[in-house]
């Protein structure tokens, strides 16, 4: 089946680095169309010019999404822009790692309404245009953590396990309009969010993935693809892991 995303609206949000930019840049090479939300507009130039050097068009937003305003905007510029939004792709995230014994109730605030809020701003503010437009696809970017859990990332796993049932309840709700939902579990990704750990804990992290390697942001940005276009259209509710072997340890 051709998988070509040609003609389609997708919103990647998070898109001005790592996995989110990959994202973004390899949907616009299959034809979408893709508007890319950060925290700034200007964190996103690369992605535009990206993006632009492909042809492909390209609409920058800015906002923090763990405000629903900024799910609504988003969405509404997008509808603005091209009349319908066909994909989305809640990705942007945050970590504020800390054993939980020092870990605030800021940290876990501000964790939870970013990775779990956010995504559930964009799931309420996505659902009404696909509704009309009479179909969607909607993919949580999860973690592998979520399912195992992690030391220092109490906030984290929560707010990532949380995407789980979140999902699996949207998919059944929203799966009779044609609309489908999943959650993208990367694993170890070599981004700026990982950059930040000490060497001592990325090589004992890479030593217990089965491939050897750290995932890049494109490992991640192929599955995202395939769920967005045609070949993922009777995929739903599913927890898809994308990390090389690690959950195998
Ligand atoms: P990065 O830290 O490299 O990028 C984070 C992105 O999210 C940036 O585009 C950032 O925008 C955006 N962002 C952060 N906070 C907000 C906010 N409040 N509102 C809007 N945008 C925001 O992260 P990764 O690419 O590594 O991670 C992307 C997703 O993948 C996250 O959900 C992460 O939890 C998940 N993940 C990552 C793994 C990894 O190993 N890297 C493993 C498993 C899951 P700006 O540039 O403006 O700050």
């Amino acid at each position: 089946m051709d998988n070509s995303l040609q003609g389609k609206n997708i919103l990647v949000t998070g898109a001005s680095r790592g996995i989110g930019q990959a994202i973004a840049v390899h949907c616009a090479s299959l034809g979408a169309n893709v508007a890319g939300l950060a925290t700034r507009t200007s964190n996103l130039d690369a992605t535009a010019a990206a993006i632009q050097e492909l042809g492909g068009e390209f609409l920058g937003l800015e906002g923090d999404i763990s405000l629903a305003a900024t799910a609504t905007d988003a969405i509404a510029a997008v509808i603005e822009k091209w009349g319908t939004l066909d994909g989305l792709v809640a990705n942007a995230g945050i970590t504020r790692d800390n054993l939980l014994l020092r870990m605030t109730q800021e940290d876990f605030d501000a964790v939870i309404n970013t990775n779990l809020g956010g995504s559930f701003h964009l799931l309420k503010a996505a659902t009404k245009p696909m509704l009309r437009n009479k179909g969607g696809s909607i993919i949580f970017i999860g973690s592998v953590v979520a399912t195992t859990g992690n030391p220092g990332q109490a906030n984290y796993c929560a707010a990532k396990a949380g995407l789980h049932g979140l999902a699996r309840s949207a998919a059944i709700e929203l799966g009779s309009r044609n609309i489908t939902v999943n959650v993208i579990a990367p694993g170890f990704i070599a981004t700026d969010m990982t950059d930040k750990l000490p060497e001592a804990a990325k090589e004992a992290m890479t030593s217990h993935i089965a491939l050897k390697r750290p995932g890049t942001p494109e490992d991640i940005a192929g599955l995202s693809a395939f769920l967005l276009g045609p070949s993922g259209s009777y995929i739903t509710g599913q927890v898809m892991l994308v990390d090389g072997g690690l959950s195998l340890a």
